[in-house]
């Protein structure tokens, strides 16, 4: 196949005849690669080999930060764009910087070929101007598709390899864990190392220690929220809500700010990276997390003093309500439960009238036969066998989660589709995590519906007895009030479900 008999036409080579109107069409692609070229100097390059040819670059169509690998299909909006302008018959030359700017699979190349074809459109590239009506043009050009399209096939098989590779040698890839940055080369934009972030790197210590020293993770997240710093990345969360004790949780979670490697959700050694807190300290968190006792609590460590305390939660932004007492002018103070996180203060509701409208609800609810014999049908182990399944379902959707969130960073997967799996998942993890109650013993619930009378055997217990079983039978959420500086109780704002 001689390629000197090939009819191209260098830049230059030819005079200014008449005036071509174009579009210029410019992609990045996330390979931080040296090949990559911003769309901007996509742009002006394109421009720079029109000028000689008097082709007048009339449209500049940017498509940004997409790959045009086959993989992403679905992004190249820009390009079909495009396509229609060149469908219109109101231009006669297309430009890109290379080929696989416009695509990197033959299919993208016959629907272009088809298009200018039809519209007799030239394809400048490379610095060349291809007519691809001319069957040698064409097949010049088809061959260069065919060759990015593989490169783009070899890319990818590349890309998955990398981030096995890296996982089993302790280097970062995916997500990148709060605490930490990345430092990249700052000519070839390869990845050097990740290292302790100053600022979130501290935040990390400091919460590590904090907790360790018993502050609780709600007074933690509280004075991050406070001092407005930003909450770690989650990219499935729509709306980040700001820090609470989950994201805590998260944070101080992750084995990566111990110093340790995970992929898919396992430990598989120490990491390149320095840790943040010791390994030592990191297991302490795990086994204070795990502590149930630490659940029933009524916040700061001190035990709860009413029955719905930092169990009822406020239907606006989820958070467990606190206790308040609302000094009154002439009149006996107000106790009341309210959400205290700032940022939503939308939920206050009289703690006398919650407490006795949900213990009403729930002793009526363990008078009826039918739910009896769902409580009493788990035997045995029945409740720790439910949290138990309950987590691992968690642990493995999670995982899902961040696989997925794994293979986006890998640039193996579209954010459209990320996104999609996150909305599919995020229930899903909603729903396991109702389901994971704090451990509460068989007997203690078997003993009280049982009992010949439920109410006598309900006001036997002990409070934080009645609430570890409140809590783990009920999701009580508290919707706002609609005339505000009213001090009644109003129980349709009260929303109970059972868990079982
Ligand atoms: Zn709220």
């Amino acid at each position: 196949m001689g390629m000197g008999t090939l009819a191209r036409t260098e830049v230059g080579a030819e005079g200014p005849s008449e005036l071509v109107e174009a579009i210029v069409y410019g992609r990045a692609s996330q390979d931080r690669h040296l090949l990559m070229r911003s769309i901007d100097d996509q742009v002006t390059e394109c421009e720079a080999w029109c000028r000689p040819l008097g082709w007048h670059v009339a449209r500049v169509i940017k498509d940004a930060n997409r790959s045009a690998s086959q993989w992403r299909r679905r992004e190249r909006e820009g390009f079909e764009e495009a396509l229609s302008l060149i469908d219109s018959g109101r231009y006669r030359g297309f430009v890109t910087w290379e080929p696989s700017r416009a695509g990197r699979d033959l299919a993208v190349y016959v629907q272009l070929r088809a298009a200018c074809q039809r519209a007799g459109v030239l394809y400048l590239t490379h610095g060349r101007v291809y007519d691809l009506s001319r069957s040698d043009d064409s097949f010049m050009m088809g061959f260069e598709f065919l060759r990015a399209e593989a490169d783009a096939n070899t890319m990818r098989e590349r890309q998955l390899r990398t981030v096995r590779l890296n996982a089993e040698k302790g280097r970062p890839h995916g997500r990148l864990c709060y605490g930490y940055r990345r430092v990249y080369d700052e000519r070839t934009g390869t990845l050097l190392r990740q290292e302790p972030d100053p600022r979130t790197g501290q935040i990390v210590k400091d919460a590590a220690r904090d907790v360790l020293a018993g502050a609780s993770l709600w007074s933690v997240a509280m004075a991050l929220q406070d001092a407005g710093e930003p909450t770690p990345m989650r990219p499935w969360s729509e709306s980040p809500r700001g820090w609470d004790t989950y994201t805590i949780r998260q944070v101080l979670q992750n084995p990566t700010i111990a110093g340790k490697r995970v992929y898919r959700g396992e430990v598989i050694g120490d990491a390149a990276w320095e840790p943040l807190i010791s390994w030592e300290d990191f297991q302490k968190l795990q086994r204070l997390f795990a502590d149930p006792a630490r659940r029933t609590k009524g916040g700061g460590g001190t035990p709860a003093k009413t029955l719905m305390v930092h169990i009822a939660r406020c239907h606006s932004c989820g958070r467990p309500l606190r206790r308040a007492t609302m000094r009154r002018k002439d009149k006996a103070d107000a106790v009341k439960y309210r959400c205290g996180f700032r940022g939503c203060y939308k939920t206050t509701i009289s703690q006398p009238g919650l407490d006795a409208y949900v213990e009403e609800v729930a002793l009526s609810w363990f008078e009826q036969p039918a739910n009896l014999a769902r409580l009493t049908a788990t035997d045995g182990e029945g409740w720790l066998t439910q949290a138990h399944a309950a987590e691992e379902e968690l642990a493995s959707l999670q995982k899902r989660l961040d696989e997925a969130a794994d293979h986006y960073a890998a640039g193996e997967l579209a954010l459209s589709t990320l996104t999609r799996i996150e909305r599919e998942l995020r229930p899903k993890v909603e729903r396991a995590q109702r389901a994971l109650v704090p451990p509460i013993t068989d007997e203690h619930v078997r003993a009280l519906v049982t009992a010949g009378d439920v109410r006598t055997a309900w006001a036997k217990l002990a409070l934080a007895e009645q609430r570890r079983i409140i809590k783990a039978l009920f999701d009580v959420r508290i919707q706002q009030t609609a005339n505000r500086g009213q001090n009644e109780f109003e129980p349709e704002r009260v929303l109970i479900t059972p868990r079982v």
